[in-house]
């Protein structure tokens, strides 16, 4: 059963799917074979097993970054440029396989895997460009005799860590900026996707970058991995995408050798429709940016306010719209909302559902696990919710529409503010100084407005309180990975 399916996704990958790590341009395994098992969210079968790596082989792969950090850091930018944009060609050549591989180990709809791997493949055409624009300045001096002038440097080797709800994406704006920027990259996906990662490295291999500059670790100890790229000095700065829980402890673990990071964390994204929004759009809105990736992403909508006025009027059509959602396999181009990651997701939101219902919320459609599907949760709606009740705590990330009704701006704003969270947030308005007021009074790092779908590469995603800190994508992106050098020349007489 298990080579059926590893020769059938091997022939469909075009030689993408690979099982071993990759350090210093070499495939390999663990140091003692042991391998781990990587399964379709739909069905739980086994796609592939992969090398399962410990903190010496974690090692190896930081010593080799910093051997090709010396000659990868003195390149030109125009020449780091150049293999980028192979790089990102490579990537959209191959949009089939990878979003193929990314659905199988991933669960999301193929459409919605095509559009990631195109979404991952703009970072690295990005900053590629960008690579370029790396400029430094000149100060007017505070001295006759001096002259004062500032370079971009390359930080040094960057670990990155990264989640499984977009195996590609997550991993290219991370690595391109770096990339670019001069530094080298130890990256440890999550072990839930490790193939789209390895499918990256193949086609960093085929791009013709020098060995040691990307590598990548695959292991179901996590631990083991972030002890080691967090102890390690070498290491001068981690990217982290991830839960808050497991960004904090990272943080604590670099602080020992003060390491730079940037981190992006966990959400709990308000969706806000005020009296004078147009309600079908903000239907659109809502649907897009609570039911992607079955729910699944740190900025989907987590909390819908709407106002008393228009409340039941957005809740029947939202409940339309919901109720039209196909559930299925994320390979039937059919589907809308793919399986989640797995049934321990299942059953977190299952008794978020079941809480909020004991809190008094009442169920509009969905919130029943399936029988035959393990992994499914079918799209739910609850009204009557309170942004008190546990469900609006905590990021629900999965396919749950928790609706609370309010009557006064001041207030919705102070509830959307109530939580520790600060990533995205939506709000739909006609009211151009109602737009203003709210956009300035919302503490988050994104807003936005009369639209769901926010990301995009030439924008800065990234949160503020316990989502996190740093940039990801836009002019910001790239200094994340840059370190300022002051220079100051004297005797200049
Ligand atoms: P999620 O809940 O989305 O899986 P996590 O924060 O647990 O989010 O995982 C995000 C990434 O962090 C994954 O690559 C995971 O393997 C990794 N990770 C989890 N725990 C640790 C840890 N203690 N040290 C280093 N990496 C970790």
């Amino acid at each position: 059963m298990k080579i059926d399916i590893k020769n059938a996704i091997e022939n469909q990958c075009n030689g993408l799917l690979r099982t071993k790590s990759f350090i210093n341009g070499v495939w390999v395994s663990s140091e003692n074979e042991s391998t781990f098992e990587v399964t379709n969210p739909f069905d739980n079968s086994v796609i592939a097993n992969v090398a399962n790596l410990g903190g010496s082989e974690t090692k190896k792969a930081i010593d080799s970054a910093n051997e090709a950090f010396k000659t990868w850091s003195k390149t030109t930018a125009e020449e780091r440029s150049r293999l980028l944009k192979k790089l990102y060609q490579l990537q959209l050549d191959h949009i089939e396989e990878l979003a193929q591989l990314l659905t199988l180990e991933q669960g999301k709809p193929l459409v919605e895997s095509r559009g990631e791997i195109k979404y991952g493949a703009s970072f690295i055409e990005w900053f590629a460009e960008e690579a370029k624009r790396t400029y430094g300045d000149t100060i007017p001096s505070h001295g006759h005799d001096k002259r004062i002038i500032t370079l971009k440097q390359a930080v040094g080797v960057v670990a990155a860590i990264t989640p499984w709800n977009f195996p590609n994406a997550m991993i290219t704006r991370k690595i391109a900026p770096a990339l670019a920027a001069g530094c080298t990259v130890v990256i440890k996906p999550a072990h839930q996707t490790p193939l789209s990662a390895l499918a990256l490295a193949a086609l960093v291999e085929k791009a013709g970058f020098p060995k040691g500059v990307f590598n990548v670790i695959t292991s179901d100890t996590a631990k083991e991995i972030g002890d080691e790229l967090t102890a390690n000095p070498i290491v001068r700065k981690l990217s982290f995408t991830g839960s808050t829980k497991v960004g904090k402890t990272l943080m604590r673990q670099c602080s020992d050798t003060v390491k730079k990071v940037s981190m992006e964390l966990g959400g709990n994204a308000p969706f806000i429709v005020f009296e004078d929004a147009n309600i079908d759009n903000a239907v659109r809105g809502a649907i897009a940016s609570k039911y992607r990736n079955a729910g699944q992403t740190c900025v989907c909508t987590n909390r819908i306010f709407v106002h008393d006025n228009v409340y039941q009027t957005f809740v029947d059509k939202f409940t339309v719209a919901v109720n039209k959602l196909k559930m299925g396999s994320g390979l039937d181009e059919e589907t809308a909302i793919g399986p989640l990651i797995n049934s321990d997701a299942v059953t977190f939101i299952d008794g978020l559902v079941k809480n909020a219902v004991g809190e008094g919320a009442k169920l509009i459609t969905g919130g029943e696990k399936i029988a035959d599907k393990e992994n499914f949760y079918p799209p739910t709606i609850l009204t009557n919710v309170t942004n008190s009740m546990e469900i609006c705590r905590n990021e629900i990330f999965g396919s749950i529409a928790p609706i609370i009704r309010f009557k006064d701006e001041a207030e919705v704003v102070k509830m959307a503010n109530d939580t520790p969270y600060g990533l995205a947030s939506y709000f739909y308005s006609n009211d151009y100084a109602k737009i203003w007021r709210v956009s300035e009074g919302l503490e988050y790092g994104m807003v936005g407005i009369n639209t769901g779908m926010i990301s995009t590469t030439v924008a800065p995603f990234g949160g503020i309180k316990e989502s996190g800190n740093g940039r990801e994508g836009s002019k910001y992106g790239m200094d994340e990975y840059l370190e300022i050098k002051y220079v100051c020349i004297g005797g200049v007489l």
